[in-house]
């Protein structure tokens, strides 16, 4: 950062990172934890979250795609990493010669990873994948036997190494859906098939932040910790973060592009959804839009503390700003001054959970979409 304010900024708070990863440690004591850290750290910057997240205690970091465990360890990190979003030609090579740990959901990844640690004269640690019940990645039931079958031939050639044994919830952010205890029972019989034939994994994990929040009995070796590792509530059904026992760890700030009078009766932004009330406003320009991240669908409902108030984005967000109604009286609020659109909210301010109602959808999306344009500044690196 130089001196001159940032149009707009992210703040990430990576005590609050720290102090979530020891409060979730406490949530599943007997369990390891992994940081997931996909999609950049859920927005929050993958490398700087993933190194507070390993000093707190989490022993393994996941991702999404391989590139992005790739990324990781170009940074220096050699911590555990699995990555487990593969398609046909991936770079399994580069990832057996980096010491990833890799998903396998179905024969074409077993043999393409098999060729790959053949090619690399190396063990390739993969950790085969179940669907439970979620119908999206993961190996079916009735194709388990013949995959875990391949899997334990390929142990005998010394092509792989089962790791892991894994799989993902549907719905744990719903405690108590009929779903969980299914996918809990089909996970325990693919483990158990698994380990009839012979496969000795060193974690069994199925728990993501939902379900180690709520649900002890779905910890087994290894919790997967996503969204709470950064402080946010996965659903507020669960409960707020600060409920929860977690501290949000962005909070973004705008700085008010230009203060002004306007009269009443005046069209605010794209479209003219809203219009100034009889007698006039004061309009505080916040330079922030859709391209950093704000979601358009939050346009006339979005809250931002500006002036020591919550006020609403009044009219469309657009690409690049939005306006708030100051109200009719002389505004303290000068160009310059702070809009703080989430955080914490232990100054007054909305969170993401706040903005994820505003905008219907949920607050994974709000922090993990705030985009590129927008610098991240790291506290208590
Ligand atoms: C994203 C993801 C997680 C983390 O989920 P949270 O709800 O954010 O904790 C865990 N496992 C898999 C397979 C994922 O894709």
């Amino acid at each position: 950062m130089n001196e001159t304010p940032p149009r707009v900024h992210a703040e990430i708070d990576l005590d609050a990172v720290r102090g979530n990863v020891r409060a979730l440690r406490e949530r599943a004591p007997r369990s390891e934890l992994m940081a997931v850290v996909k999609a950049d750290g859920y927005g929050h910057g993958a490398v700087a979250c993933a190194r507070a997240a390993l000093e707190a205690g989490a022993t393994w970091l996941g991702t999404a795609t391989p590139q992005e465990a790739l990324a990781l360890r170009a940074a220096g990190i050699t911590a555990r990493t699995l990555c487990w979003l593969w398609t046909p030609g991936g770079p399994w090579r580069e990832a057996v010669e980096a010491d990833l740990d890799v998903a396998v959901s179905g024969m074409w990844a077993l043999d393409e990873v098999r060729a790959a640690a053949r090619a690399a004269g190396r063990t390739a640690r993969i950790q085969l994948k179940a669907d439970t019940g979620l119908g999206r990645n993961g190996c079916q039931p009735g194709d388990w036997a013949d995959l875990v079958g391949a899997a334990v031939a390929a142990e005998a050639e010394g092509t792989v190494k089962v790791t892991g044994l894994w799989s993902h919830f549907a719905c744990a952010d719903e405690p108590g859906h009929p779903s969980i205890e299914l996918q809990l029972a089909a996970f325990r019989d693919m483990l158990a098939l698994a380990e009839k034939e012979g496969i000795e994994p060193e974690v069994r994990h199925i728990a993501n932040s939902p379900a180690t929040l709520t649900l002890p009995e779905s910890h087994f070796d290894l919790v997967r910790t996503g969204l709470a590792v950064y402080g946010v509530s996965p659903a507020p059904e669960l409960g707020t973060a600060q409920e929860l026992g977690l501290r949000p760890a962005m909070t973004l700030k705008a700085s008010v592009a230009l203060v002004k009078r306007v009269p009443g009766g005046h069209g605010v932004s794209y479209g003219h959804h809203y219009v100034t009330p009889a007698g006039g406003s004061h309009l505080a320009l916040v330079p922030a839009g859709y391209a950093d991240g704000i979601p358009r669908h939050a346009s006339g409902r979005g809250p931002v503390l500006v002036g020591g108030a919550v006020r609403t984005v009044a009219g469309r967000v657009a690409m690049d700003q939005f306006v708030i109604d100051l109200g009719p009286d002389e505004p303290t609020v000068r160009s310059g001054d702070e809009a703080v659109l989430f955080g914490p909210g232990e100054h007054g301010e909305p969170t993401a959970e706040d903005w994820a109602q505003a905008a219907g959808t949920i607050a994974y999306e709000i922090v993990t979409r705030i985009g590129a344009r927008v610098p991240r500044v790291y506290l208590h690196g």
